[in-house]
Protein backbone atom coordinates (compact mmCIF):
# COMPACT_ATOMS: atom_id res chain seq x y z
CA UNK A 1 0.00 0.00 0.00
CA UNK A 2 0.90 3.95 -0.71
CA UNK A 3 0.50 4.88 3.11
CA UNK A 4 0.59 8.74 4.21
CA UNK A 5 1.76 9.53 8.02
CA UNK A 6 1.60 12.95 9.26
CA UNK A 7 4.26 13.38 12.21
CA UNK A 8 5.75 10.71 10.41
CA UNK A 9 9.39 11.93 12.00
CA UNK A 10 7.57 12.24 15.61
CA UNK A 11 8.34 9.95 18.31
CA UNK A 12 5.77 7.59 17.45
CA UNK A 13 5.21 8.23 13.67
CA UNK A 14 8.68 6.83 13.35
CA UNK A 15 8.42 3.81 14.38
CA UNK A 16 5.25 3.38 12.47
CA UNK A 17 7.83 4.45 9.20
CA UNK A 18 10.41 1.54 10.22
CA UNK A 19 7.04 -0.98 10.64
CA UNK A 20 5.17 -0.06 7.63
CA UNK A 21 8.54 -0.11 5.62
CA UNK A 22 9.76 -3.21 6.70
CA UNK A 23 5.94 -4.83 5.69
CA UNK A 24 7.16 -3.39 2.19
CA UNK A 25 4.87 -0.68 2.37
CA UNK A 26 5.63 2.51 0.41
CA UNK A 27 5.43 5.24 3.24
CA UNK A 28 5.12 9.12 2.91
CA UNK A 29 5.47 11.13 5.39
CA UNK A 30 4.93 15.11 5.77
CA UNK A 31 6.35 16.64 8.92
CA UNK A 32 7.54 20.00 9.88
CA UNK A 33 10.28 19.08 12.26
CA UNK A 34 8.79 21.26 15.08
CA UNK A 35 8.84 18.72 17.47
CA UNK A 36 9.81 15.41 15.82
CA UNK A 37 13.27 15.41 14.24
CA UNK A 38 15.48 13.55 11.23
CA UNK A 39 17.26 11.77 13.60
CA UNK A 40 14.55 9.83 14.06
CA UNK A 41 14.02 9.04 10.43
CA UNK A 42 17.45 9.44 8.88
CA UNK A 43 18.31 5.94 8.47
CA UNK A 44 15.25 5.32 6.08
CA UNK A 45 16.36 8.20 4.01
CA UNK A 46 18.26 6.06 1.45
CA UNK A 47 15.15 3.55 1.14
CA UNK A 48 13.40 3.93 -2.50
CA UNK A 49 10.13 3.20 -0.63
CA UNK A 50 10.16 6.29 2.11
CA UNK A 51 9.65 9.39 0.39
CA UNK A 52 9.84 12.54 3.21
CA UNK A 53 8.43 16.18 2.52
CA UNK A 54 9.66 18.45 5.25
CA UNK A 55 6.66 20.84 4.97
CA UNK A 56 3.93 21.94 7.59
CA UNK A 57 0.77 20.19 7.58
CA UNK A 58 -1.53 23.67 7.37
CA UNK A 59 0.44 23.69 4.16
CA UNK A 60 -3.15 22.43 2.10
CA UNK A 61 -2.13 21.93 -1.45
CA UNK A 62 1.09 19.82 -0.68
CA UNK A 63 -1.39 17.85 2.21
CA UNK A 64 -3.80 17.50 -0.41
CA UNK A 65 -1.47 15.69 -3.47
CA UNK A 66 0.33 13.67 -0.47
CA UNK A 67 -3.32 12.21 0.56
CA UNK A 68 -4.52 12.03 -3.46
CA UNK A 69 -1.15 9.67 -3.82
CA UNK A 70 -2.08 7.29 -0.92
CA UNK A 71 -4.58 5.00 0.26
CA UNK A 72 -4.05 5.22 3.83
CA UNK A 73 -3.66 8.31 6.33
CA UNK A 74 -2.41 7.98 9.39
CA UNK A 75 -3.04 11.53 10.93
CA UNK A 76 -0.19 12.02 13.92
CA UNK A 77 0.95 15.76 13.46
CA UNK A 78 0.28 17.42 16.49
CA UNK A 79 1.54 19.45 19.45
CA UNK A 80 2.48 16.82 22.15
CA UNK A 81 3.52 17.30 25.73
CA UNK A 82 1.09 19.55 28.44
CA UNK A 83 4.78 21.76 28.53
CA UNK A 84 5.19 22.00 25.15
CA UNK A 85 0.89 23.03 24.69
CA UNK A 86 1.15 25.71 27.81
CA UNK A 87 4.46 26.95 26.36
CA UNK A 88 3.17 27.05 22.28
CA UNK A 89 -0.47 28.02 22.36
CA UNK A 90 -1.39 29.39 19.09
CA UNK A 91 0.90 27.05 17.57
CA UNK A 92 -0.33 23.99 19.53
CA UNK A 93 -4.56 24.61 18.66
CA UNK A 94 -3.46 25.41 15.12
CA UNK A 95 -1.99 22.01 14.48
CA UNK A 96 -4.13 20.15 16.93
CA UNK A 97 -7.56 22.12 15.51
CA UNK A 98 -7.06 23.32 12.05
CA UNK A 99 -5.00 21.18 10.79
CA UNK A 100 -6.92 17.48 12.03
CA UNK A 101 -10.11 19.36 10.13
CA UNK A 102 -8.61 20.21 7.16
CA UNK A 103 -6.90 16.54 6.73
CA UNK A 104 -10.19 15.06 7.96
CA UNK A 105 -12.35 16.57 5.09
CA UNK A 106 -9.57 15.81 2.92
CA UNK A 107 -9.54 12.01 3.55
CA UNK A 108 -14.06 12.43 3.24
CA UNK A 109 -13.31 14.24 0.26
CA UNK A 110 -11.43 11.79 -1.55
CA UNK A 111 -12.77 8.93 0.08
CA UNK A 112 -9.58 7.10 1.64
CA UNK A 113 -9.18 5.17 5.03
CA UNK A 114 -7.80 7.79 8.11
CA UNK A 115 -6.38 6.26 11.38
CA UNK A 116 -6.19 9.32 13.34
CA UNK A 117 -4.18 9.72 16.85
CA UNK A 118 -6.72 10.81 19.82
CA UNK A 119 -5.51 10.91 23.17
CA UNK A 120 -6.24 9.21 27.15
CA UNK A 121 -6.53 13.15 27.53
CA UNK A 122 -10.06 13.05 26.13
CA UNK A 123 -11.61 11.33 29.00
CA UNK A 124 -9.91 14.67 31.36
CA UNK A 125 -10.47 14.57 34.80
CA UNK A 126 -12.89 10.97 35.04
CA UNK A 127 -11.39 9.10 37.88
CA UNK A 128 -12.85 5.45 36.61
CA UNK A 129 -10.32 2.94 37.11
CA UNK A 130 -11.30 1.34 33.76
CA UNK A 131 -11.67 4.14 31.16
CA UNK A 132 -13.77 3.19 28.29
CA UNK A 133 -14.44 4.27 25.06
CA UNK A 134 -17.90 6.12 25.71
CA UNK A 135 -17.47 7.15 29.37
CA UNK A 136 -17.66 10.31 30.54
CA UNK A 137 -15.28 13.08 29.08
CA UNK A 138 -14.68 15.61 32.40
CA UNK A 139 -12.58 18.51 31.39
CA UNK A 140 -12.09 21.65 33.25
CA UNK A 141 -11.94 25.33 32.40
CA UNK A 142 -7.99 26.49 31.72
CA UNK A 143 -5.75 26.00 28.68
CA UNK A 144 -4.90 22.70 30.04
CA UNK A 145 -7.80 21.30 28.44
CA UNK A 146 -7.07 22.07 25.00
CA UNK A 147 -5.35 19.76 23.87
CA UNK A 148 -8.10 17.09 25.12
CA UNK A 149 -10.89 19.57 23.51
CA UNK A 150 -9.00 19.67 20.00
CA UNK A 151 -8.56 15.96 19.81
CA UNK A 152 -12.29 15.58 20.73
CA UNK A 153 -13.07 18.15 17.70
CA UNK A 154 -10.89 15.35 15.37
CA UNK A 155 -13.26 12.84 17.01
CA UNK A 156 -16.35 14.23 16.43
CA UNK A 157 -15.25 15.58 12.26
CA UNK A 158 -14.56 12.18 12.06
CA UNK A 159 -17.60 10.85 13.57
CA UNK A 160 -19.64 14.09 11.26
CA UNK A 161 -17.92 12.70 8.37
CA UNK A 162 -18.70 9.23 8.46
CA UNK A 163 -22.07 9.67 9.19
CA UNK A 164 -22.57 12.14 6.50
CA UNK A 165 -20.76 11.43 3.61
CA UNK A 166 -19.07 7.56 4.60
CA UNK A 167 -15.64 8.53 5.95
CA UNK A 168 -13.72 5.23 6.65
CA UNK A 169 -11.87 6.40 9.64
CA UNK A 170 -10.24 4.67 13.21
CA UNK A 171 -9.40 6.65 16.37
CA UNK A 172 -6.89 5.51 18.18
CA UNK A 173 -7.12 7.26 22.19
CA UNK A 174 -3.55 6.60 23.34
CA UNK A 175 -2.59 5.96 26.80
CA UNK A 176 0.84 7.09 28.25
CA UNK A 177 3.39 5.61 25.08
CA UNK A 178 6.77 5.55 25.78
CA UNK A 179 9.85 4.04 24.10
CA UNK A 180 13.03 5.19 22.65
CA UNK A 181 13.19 8.22 20.70
CA UNK A 182 10.81 10.13 23.14
CA UNK A 183 12.39 13.03 24.48
CA UNK A 184 11.48 14.66 28.15
CA UNK A 185 11.68 18.60 26.75
CA UNK A 186 7.99 18.48 26.15
CA UNK A 187 7.27 17.00 29.36
CA UNK A 188 6.52 13.59 29.20
CA UNK A 189 7.64 11.72 32.87
CA UNK A 190 9.39 8.50 31.66
CA UNK A 191 12.35 9.99 29.49
CA UNK A 192 12.83 13.09 31.87
CA UNK A 193 12.86 10.64 34.86
CA UNK A 194 15.04 8.06 32.98
CA UNK A 195 17.50 10.99 31.65
CA UNK A 196 17.58 12.56 35.20
CA UNK A 197 18.78 9.18 37.22
CA UNK A 198 21.45 8.60 34.58
CA UNK A 199 22.91 11.98 35.54
CA UNK A 200 22.61 11.44 39.09
CA UNK A 201 20.53 14.54 38.62
CA UNK A 202 17.16 15.59 40.93
CA UNK A 203 14.58 13.19 40.07
CA UNK A 204 11.31 15.72 39.20
CA UNK A 205 8.05 13.90 39.95
CA UNK A 206 5.38 16.44 40.23
CA UNK A 207 2.78 16.91 43.30
CA UNK A 208 2.82 13.98 45.53
CA UNK A 209 3.45 11.30 43.24
CA UNK A 210 0.55 9.37 43.99
CA UNK A 211 -0.59 10.45 40.40
CA UNK A 212 -1.39 7.49 38.46
CA UNK A 213 -0.63 6.66 34.50
CA UNK A 214 -0.04 3.65 32.33
CA UNK A 215 2.98 3.16 30.04
CA UNK A 216 2.64 1.49 26.81
CA UNK A 217 5.70 0.77 24.52
CA UNK A 218 5.45 2.19 21.14
CA UNK A 219 6.29 -1.00 20.26
CA UNK A 220 3.66 -2.43 20.80
CA UNK A 221 1.40 0.23 19.67
CA UNK A 222 2.59 -0.28 16.18
CA UNK A 223 1.81 -4.00 16.46
CA UNK A 224 -1.47 -3.29 17.32
CA UNK A 225 -2.61 -0.48 14.75
CA UNK A 226 -1.46 -3.07 12.31
CA UNK A 227 -4.03 -5.74 13.43
CA UNK A 228 -6.83 -2.87 13.63
CA UNK A 229 -6.23 -1.37 10.02
CA UNK A 230 -5.19 -4.14 8.22
CA UNK A 231 -9.26 -5.23 8.88
CA UNK A 232 -10.71 -3.40 6.35
CA UNK A 233 -14.19 -4.09 8.37
CA UNK A 234 -12.94 -2.23 11.26
CA UNK A 235 -14.34 1.10 10.34
CA UNK A 236 -15.74 3.88 12.06
CA UNK A 237 -14.52 3.14 15.26
CA UNK A 238 -12.96 4.31 18.48
CA UNK A 239 -10.50 2.24 20.49
CA UNK A 240 -8.27 2.84 24.03
CA UNK A 241 -4.48 1.56 23.30
CA UNK A 242 -2.85 1.00 26.68
CA UNK A 243 -1.23 -1.88 28.56
CA UNK A 244 -1.72 -3.03 31.77
CA UNK A 245 0.83 -1.34 33.34
CA UNK A 246 -0.47 1.09 35.83
CA UNK A 247 1.97 2.51 38.55
CA UNK A 248 1.86 5.79 40.33
CA UNK A 249 4.26 8.38 39.61
CA UNK A 250 6.38 7.86 42.47
CA UNK A 251 6.33 3.95 42.35
CA UNK A 252 8.00 4.92 38.83
CA UNK A 253 10.53 7.20 40.28
CA UNK A 254 11.78 4.98 42.43
CA UNK A 255 12.10 1.89 39.72
CA UNK A 256 13.81 4.10 37.61
CA UNK A 257 16.33 4.73 39.96
CA UNK A 258 16.80 1.41 41.63
CA UNK A 259 16.94 0.17 37.86
CA UNK A 260 19.73 2.42 37.14
CA UNK A 261 21.46 2.41 39.78
CA UNK A 262 21.18 5.90 40.03
CA UNK A 263 22.33 8.20 43.31
CA UNK A 264 19.67 10.73 42.39
CA UNK A 265 17.80 12.65 44.88
CA UNK A 266 13.75 11.74 44.52
CA UNK A 267 12.25 16.05 44.54
CA UNK A 268 8.63 16.63 44.63
CA UNK A 269 7.98 19.99 43.07
CA UNK A 270 4.01 21.34 43.15
CA UNK A 271 2.76 21.28 39.33
CA UNK A 272 1.76 24.97 40.24
CA UNK A 273 5.25 26.30 40.62
CA UNK A 274 6.01 25.11 36.59
CA UNK A 275 2.44 25.61 35.05
CA UNK A 276 0.61 27.61 37.21
CA UNK A 277 -2.08 27.63 40.27
CA UNK A 278 -4.78 26.59 37.62
CA UNK A 279 -3.38 23.67 36.59
CA UNK A 280 -4.88 20.27 36.55
CA UNK A 281 -3.15 17.25 36.74
CA UNK A 282 -5.21 13.90 36.24
CA UNK A 283 -4.96 11.86 38.95
CA UNK A 284 -5.78 8.44 37.50
CA UNK A 285 -5.77 7.06 33.86
CA UNK A 286 -6.23 3.68 33.45
CA UNK A 287 -7.51 2.52 29.94
CA UNK A 288 -10.31 -0.50 29.76
CA UNK A 289 -8.94 -2.63 26.73
CA UNK A 290 -12.02 -4.63 26.55
CA UNK A 291 -13.24 -3.26 22.92
CA UNK A 292 -9.26 -3.26 21.45
CA UNK A 293 -8.86 -7.11 23.05
CA UNK A 294 -12.37 -8.11 21.14
CA UNK A 295 -10.76 -7.07 17.79
CA UNK A 296 -7.36 -8.10 17.83
CA UNK A 297 -7.55 -11.07 20.61
CA UNK A 298 -5.53 -11.31 23.40
CA UNK A 299 -2.13 -9.81 23.25
CA UNK A 300 1.20 -9.69 25.83
CA UNK A 301 2.34 -6.39 26.67
CA UNK A 302 6.06 -5.19 27.56
CA UNK A 303 5.61 -4.87 31.21
CA UNK A 304 6.91 -1.78 33.03
CA UNK A 305 10.70 -3.46 33.94
CA UNK A 306 11.38 -4.30 30.43
CA UNK A 307 9.93 -1.01 29.01
CA UNK A 308 12.75 1.22 31.59
CA UNK A 309 15.07 -1.30 30.87
CA UNK A 310 14.50 -0.90 26.96
CA UNK A 311 14.57 2.99 27.35
CA UNK A 312 17.39 3.20 29.26
CA UNK A 313 19.64 0.78 27.10
CA UNK A 314 18.66 3.51 24.19
CA UNK A 315 19.31 6.56 26.67
CA UNK A 316 23.09 5.03 26.92
CA UNK A 317 23.38 4.10 23.09
CA UNK A 318 22.64 7.35 22.18
CA UNK A 319 23.19 10.48 24.08
CA UNK A 320 26.56 12.08 25.62
CA UNK A 321 25.80 12.51 28.98
CA UNK A 322 27.32 16.20 29.23
CA UNK A 323 25.19 18.06 31.66
CA UNK A 324 21.81 18.83 30.95
CA UNK A 325 22.42 17.56 27.05
CA UNK A 326 19.65 15.85 26.68
CA UNK A 327 16.95 18.18 27.39
CA UNK A 328 18.25 20.49 24.73
CA UNK A 329 16.07 20.61 21.38
CA UNK A 330 19.23 19.39 19.40
CA UNK A 331 20.24 16.30 20.84
CA UNK A 332 24.09 15.09 20.77
CA UNK A 333 24.64 11.99 19.20
CA UNK A 334 26.91 9.62 19.34
N1 LIG B 1 5.29 14.22 35.86
C1 LIG B 1 6.19 14.20 36.90
N2 LIG B 1 7.46 14.66 36.66
C2 LIG B 1 7.87 15.12 35.42
C3 LIG B 1 6.95 15.11 34.37
C4 LIG B 1 5.65 14.65 34.61
O1 LIG B 1 5.88 13.80 38.03
O2 LIG B 1 9.04 15.51 35.29
C5 LIG B 1 3.94 13.68 36.10
C6 LIG B 1 2.79 14.53 35.55
O3 LIG B 1 2.43 15.51 36.48
C7 LIG B 1 1.72 13.47 35.32
C8 LIG B 1 2.50 12.21 34.98
O4 LIG B 1 3.84 12.45 35.42
O5 LIG B 1 1.00 13.24 36.51
C9 LIG B 1 2.53 11.89 33.49
O6 LIG B 1 2.96 13.03 32.81
P1 LIG B 1 3.21 13.06 31.24
O7 LIG B 1 3.46 14.48 30.86
O8 LIG B 1 4.26 12.05 30.90
O9 LIG B 1 1.87 12.52 30.60
P2 LIG B 1 0.32 12.93 30.85
O10 LIG B 1 -0.27 11.71 31.48
O11 LIG B 1 0.27 14.13 31.74
O12 LIG B 1 -0.21 13.17 29.51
Amino acid sequence: MKILITGGAGFIGSHLVDKLLYEQHEVYVIDNLSTGSLENIRHNLENTNFHFVHEDINSYDVLYDLCSKCNLIFHLASSVGVKYIMDNPVKSLNSNILSSISIIKIAADLKKRIVVFSTSEIYGKNKSPELRENDDRIIGNSFRWSYSIGKAVAEYYCYAYGKEIGLDYVVIRCFNIVGPRQVGNYGMVLPRLVGQALQNEPMTVYDDGTQVRTFTHVNDLVNILSLIVENSEINKEIFNVGSNNSISIIDLAKKIKAITSSLSEITFIPTREIFGSDFEDPKVRIPSNDKLLSIIGEYNFLNIDEIINNVVEYFIKTYNFEPKSIFEPSMKCR
